[in-house]
């Protein structure tokens, strides 16, 4: 595997791995790689030629008062889990070269109206505009066949789907399952933040979320039953401090009100200074 830090060498893999006939695809992260990432490599790998994975810690998607400048980082550990599953280039650009003028003097930025605003855009208003930003950019400087994504961030897969859409990029987006711990917790590199007391209640979220799903499957019709459930029972757990959580159309994102068709739980939840997602489709 090939470790690039300039859009100019990237292209050049790029374009010669394309001279091969090859098909490219990408895989945005921002490092600290667990197996959901790696999950999502060794589809990449599985599926195209070539696989770009790019390493970025964007500071356009994080507020002034997030954990930016905490975000867990191990370079060296992740550019050899990334070359073990069989990852062609790693692409892990500076700020410099990402934002040559400084993140606060980029000018252009890509918003996806609406979808940037529910969910976790509610309590983090630029995240999502910052997100799109970033990764129209990738597509731009990689252009892939295909790029991957986890359904572990729904919200963010959707919102980038629909801006291929209305951009009309031409990339097929992919997206893959969660990947959990073996007792429920969605993988993250946030995870880390967590203390021992805080990760052994973390859990809570995928085991009130598979309680949700099982009430629906056994006949649960009234969303606001389904939401009391899942913001009762996770702000009842030790350490958990709720965002939100919510029942929502899988693909517009609105309030569900009776459940008569495929419906997203999604919640989020602090746990001391890490904030997590999940979330789960649920088809009565
Ligand atoms: P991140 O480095 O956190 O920005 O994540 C990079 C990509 O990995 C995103 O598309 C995430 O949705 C995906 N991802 C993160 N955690 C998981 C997980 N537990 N299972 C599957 N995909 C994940």
């Amino acid at each position: 595997m090939k470790v690039v830090r300039t859009i100019a060498d990237v292209r050049a893999a790029v374009a010669e791995a394309r001279g091969k006939g090859l098909t490219v695809g990408l895989v945005p992260t921002m490092g600290y790689f667990h197996e959901g990432h790696l999950s999502l490599m060794r589809k990449s790998v599985s599926e195209n030629g070539f696989t770009v994975v790019s390493l970025y810690v964007n500071p356009l998607q994080f507020a002034p008062t997030e954990d930016l400048a905490q975000y867990p980082r191990d370079f060296e550990r992740d550019v050899r889990m990334a070359g073990e599953t069989g990852v062609d280039v790693l692409f892990a650009p500076d700020d410099a070269e990402m934002y040559p003028d400084g993140p606060e003097a980029h000018r252009t930025i890509v918003s996806v109206r609406g979808l940037n605003a529910v969910l976790c855009g509610r309590s983090r208003p630029t995240h999502f505009d910052g997100v799109t930003t970033v990764v129209s950019k990738l597509f731009h400087i990689v252009a892939p066949d295909r790029a991957y994504f986890g359904q572990k961030d729904y919200q963010q897969a959707l919102i980038i789907r629909r801006m291929v859409r209305d951009l009309n990029i031409p990339v097929e987006i992919r997206v893959a399952p969660i990947v959990r711990e073996p007792d429920g917790l969605a993988m993250s590199s946030r995870n880390a933040y967590l203390t021992p007391d805080e990760r052994a209640a973390a859990p809570v979220l995928y085991r009130t979320l598979s309680q949700a799903a099982a009430m629906i499957r056994d006949g649960e019709r009234d969303a606001g039953r389904i939401r009391s459930f899942l913001r009762d029972t996770i702000a009842a757990a030790p350490h958990a401090r709720l965002d939100y959580a919510e029942v929502v159309d899988p693909d517009t994102l609105a309030d569900v009100d009776v459940i008569d068709g495929p419906v997203l739980l999604a919640v989020a939840c602090y746990f001391g200074r890490a904030r997590l997602i999940d979330n789960m489709l649920v088809t009565p």
